[in-house]
């Protein structure tokens, strides 16, 4: 058990904010990249990431930080704590690359086949290792506690990576005050953060229509019910949803990006498959989203004979929202490093796993953009070419261990609260 100081002797130091952090990660700059590098040479796919997690851990334990292994699987919990008491603030990084065969022109392209970081979560474990580094040279000055969190399966929805981890008590012992997470973006600006307060990413939702009806020869439809010809109505009804059902300044997609019927010209088939998402930014919209898509797809199928199940995927993401006034000073403690510039975002439809971790403590999801024309950093996240601006990494890392450093500071945070 560490000595602790009394708050008094800390605040005769002065503010926390008088370390340099910028300074100190171009320091370890090189270090960051070459790990990251060895991270993109090995992808690992959702719940598989066994290397990257044992590489995080072992990094952890050197700087002397406290480890939890397999937390809800692959995933590594760092603790740190403080000499001072404060707060517990947690950190996270995703770890899981995606199966998308890597044709960038990079020379430390993906060693896998078929598996490429084409999300940029390899950076997100170097920078979040970074902070981790930052952040363990100066506990003295560190008030409350430090979680890292290296979650799993980001990218696989359902259940995800944060799930499983909340569930195995990353949260917990010590409870977290302040959760941060941080995205790598290739369609912004290098050294661009971008922000925003409230809803950032959607509720994304998978449904599947299966549409029963009664094959038969091709050329005696009568004698039939064709589940093909009504799955085109339905795919067309469903957009009626988005069009004449959803409040239109709500955002809210809808989408069936798979079509599964039928074998042969002539031949009408029994069943057809429609696999699709819809994304919508509040609780309310995805409610009633859901249930219209139900009643649309089944009405459709009715009055032409047919028969619909229409099945929602158990356990998807939340919306993603950041908690106002936490976030305000998120922005005024990035706006602090120098070379950068913060811009408030739109939200995105995508979905993110973050979300969870913010069900149970406030905090921030925040973009760092990674685009660079004169480097071919220009191709978007999950492209095969996608490529990163690696100058960022610094920021990320700095931005990361300031906000561990000022929200863990009982000073700061109690003003925002
Ligand atoms: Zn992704
Ligand atoms: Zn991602």
């Amino acid at each position: 058990m560490r000595k602790r100081q009394s708050v008094e002797l800390l605040l005769a130091r002065g503010p926390a904010a008088r370390v340099d952090f910028l300074a100190e990660a171009k320091h370890i700059e090189p270090e960051m990249i070459r790990t990251r590098r060895v991270i993109h040479e090995h992808p690992e796919l959702a719940y598989h990431e066994l290397e990257t997690s044992r590489l995080v851990a072992k990094r952890l334990e050197s700087l002397g930080i406290e480890v939890r292994r397999e937390v809800g699987g692959t995933g590594v919990v760092g603790i740190l704590r403080g000499a001072g008491s404060g707060r517990v603030v947690a950190l996270r990084a995703d770890m899981d690359g995606l199966p998308v065969q890597e044709t960038s022109d990079v020379d430390f392209r993906s060693k896998v086949e078929g598996l490429m970081h084409a999300c940029g979560h390899d950076t997100h474990v170097a920078m979040l290792l970074g902070a981790a580094r930052l952040l363990s040279g100066h506990r003295e000055e560190l008030y409350g506690t430090v979680k890292f969190l290296f979650q799993p399966a980001e990218e696989h929805g359902g259940r995800g990576g944060a799930m499983p981890m909340i569930e195995d008590g990353a949260m917990k012992d010590p409870k977290v005050d302040f959760v941060f997470g941080l995205h790598i973006e290739a369609t912004r600006k290098s050294g661009e953060f971008g922000v925003r307060e409230g809803a950032i990413a959607a509720a994304p939702d998978t449904f599947k229509v299966r549409i029963v009806g009664r094959g038969g020869h091709g050329s005696a439809p009568h004698e039939t019910v064709d589940p093909i010809y009504v799955a085109a109505h339905v795919i067309l009804a469903l957009q009626g949803v988005s069009a004449r059902m959803i409040d239109p300044v709500r955002p809210f997609v809808i989408t069936v990006g798979a079509v599964h019927s039928g074998t042969k010209e002539n031949i009408i088939p029994d069943l057809a498959t429609l696999d699709g998402t819809i994304r919508t930014m509040d609780e309310a919209t995805r409610k009633l989203a859901k249930r219209r898509v139900e009643e649309v797809a089944k009405g459709v199928c009715r009055t032409f004979g047919a028969s619909a199940e229409v099945e929602f995927e158990k356990d998807a993401y939340p919306v993603t929202v950041n908690d106002p006034k936490t976030t305000e000073k998120v922005v005024s403690v990035l706006k602090k490093i120098q070379g950068t510039k913060v811009r408030k975002v739109e939200a995105m439809l995508g979905g993110e796993d973050f979300s969870r971790f913010l069900q149970k403590a406030p905090g921030t999801f925040y973009f760092l953009g990674s685009r660079n024309p004169e480097k071919g950093c220009i191709y978007p996240n999950h492209s095969s070419k996608f490529k990163v601006d690696e100058d960022v990494l610094k920021f990320g890392a700095a931005s990361l261990a300031m906000l561990a450093f000022e929200f863990g500071d009982p000073r700061g945070p109690s003003q925002v609260r």
